[in-house]
Order: structure tokens, then sequence, then C-alpha cells
């Protein structure tokens, strides 16, 4: 494939960075990734808004960014002939001459993207129950950030595929937060619930559309926590990401949510989820 790198276009076993590069050394980076259907990209200026914001938050010169940042996108999509994939961005704070926690100045961050096809399934929604467990929540304060430094992610994860389960809930403080790469909902008492925007959760942009088209359905929502013992007692539960869009959980730690299938309000709002996608292409 081709990927952008710096300013240029090239085959992916052409791209390469230093190891210098603070995003190596440090995971002093931040990225993005946006779904691609029928060769649009879904959401771009919410993206690209929370790019923006990522970059600020970890106070990234946006005028280092050698191109506009939609441009490139484009280009990357054509360049690549790509209908269904996902399009991923990384900034880091480029490289320096020796290892040193302190910002280097005036050195030109290192900007990369690059696609990837979809798996077809993708296309489709999938009432397929998935499984999760709980874990404790040992991230950092600024979950809000979208950076690279994902280490406790990736450690929930392995810990969740190691048990045969599809995604991790983090806890933390005895509240069920988000997933180790999605965000979380549940539906109590007919209401639909989510962890409120904040420094302990990444604001999904699937996350802000599914309350977006509850809010519009006149569906009832809240943004609240809620405990792990709330989600285990929930009617349905839910994850929610840019590349698993909505996903049904049929058990927790190996106990049962509600009848053990996807239940009634994930379907109706999968289905407003997939006439939302329809109409965006179909012009
Ligand atoms: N929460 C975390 C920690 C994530 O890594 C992600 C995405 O990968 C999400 C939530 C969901 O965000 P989005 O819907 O923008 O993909």
């Amino acid at each position: 494939s081709i990927v952008y790198l710096n300013g240029d276009y090239l085959p992916l076993a052409e791209a390469s960075v230093s190891v210098m590069d603070r995003g190596f050394l440090f995971g002093d980076g931040i990225y993005e990734v946006i779904p691609v259907y029928a060769g649009q990209l879904f959401r771009l200026p919410q993206h690209l808004r929370r790019l923006n914001r990522s970059l600020s938050e970890i106070l990234i010169d946006k005028s280092y960014l050698p191109e506009d940042l939609e441009e490139v996108s484009a280009n990357l999509l054509s360049k690549n002939n790509v209908q269904n994939a996902s399009l991923y961005w990384q900034v880091t704070r480029g490289q320096s001459s020796q290892r040193d926690h302190r910002f280097p100045s005036n050195t030109e961050v290192t900007c990369f993207a690059t696609v990837n096809p979809l798996p077809s399934a993708a296309q489709q929604p999938d009432a397929t129950g998935r499984k999760v467990i709980s874990v404790e929540d040992v991230r950092w304060q600024r979950c809000d950030i979208k950076a690279i430094t994902l280490l406790a992610n990736c450690m929930a994860r392995q810990q969740a595929e190691n048990q045969r389960a599809d995604e991790a809930i983090m806890v933390r403080d005895g509240f069920a937060i988000e997933g180790s790469a999605s965000n979380l909902f549940m539906v109590q008492q007919g209401c639909l619930v989510t962890a409120p925007e904040s420094h302990w959760i990444l604001g999904g942009i699937t996350r802000e559309l599914i309350l977006e088209i509850a809010r519009e359905k006149g569906l009832r929502v809240s943004e609240r926590l809620f405990t792990l013992d709330d989600l285990l007692q929930a009617d349905e539960v839910w994850i929610s990401s840019s590349m698993r869009e909505i996903q049904p959980v049929v058990s927790v730690d190996g106990q049962a949510i509600g009848n053990g299938q996807a239940g009634p309000m994930w379907h109706q709002i999968t289905e407003y989820y997939m006439a939302y996608k329809q109409k965006l292409y179909n012009g």
C-alpha cells in the first residue's frame, strides 16, 4: 500500500522513521482512526476536530503539520483506490538528537498516515453477542487524549484475549468506564446510559453519533457514571468504536446480560445507524 510520511507518498516498505523519534522512545504522540465507507471518509470533521484537540492538549504546534490533513486523506484514498477502509493518522513530537524527556525546540513533527482495507463483515450489523471481561483501569488521568501510549490498553485487551473474550472493560473506582478500545453503553429501564465525557474516557466519535441518533429518535438517554454492578444487572450492554461500530455484549465476566442475546434497543439503534450511513452515501 501507499502511505503518507512527512510530505511524501511512498510504498509502505520504503517508509521509515528514526529510532530517535519521540514516538518510538517515549510514545510521545497522538493518533486518529477514521472509517471510510463507499470511498468516503465517515464523520471526517469530527475526527479532525478530535485530532486537533489531541495535538493542542499535548502542546504539539500545529503549524509544524506539513499539509492540509483533509487533502492528504483524500489523496491517500485515491492512491490506494479503496472503498471500505480505515484511515490511520499518527503525529509524534518528532526526533531529537538525544533521548531527553524535555520537549525539543524547533523540531518538526513526524506525520504518518496509512489506509487499511476493512473486512467486509464490518459493513453489516452483526448481532453476534460479544463477551467482555472487567479489568482494573490502570491508565493515566488523561484518557480523553488519543495518545499512542497504549500499554495499559494493550495489556487489558490481551487479558481479554487470554480469556477468550472480545473486549476488556476498564473499571475505575468501581465505575465501568469504557473498553480498552471502545466506549461502553448500558440500557437500564428503557434508558440508554453511558459515561459522561471527562478525562477518564476517550470521547468516541461513534459514541457521539449514537447519542445524537438516540436523542433525535426520542429515546431516553443519560450521560452518567455507572458501576460494574449496574452493568451486570443491565438489560442490554453495548460497546462502540469506529472499527466495531455498535456491538451487543451478551456476557460480562461470564455472567449473562439480559437474555443472553442482542437486545431490542440495540436492534433499533443499529437500524437507525445503518439508515444514517445509507442516507449519507446515497445523497
Ligand atoms: N475509547 C477508547 C479507549 C478507544 O481507543 C476508542 C477507539 O479506538 C474509543 C473509545 C472509541 O472511539 P471512536 O468511536 O472514535 O472510534
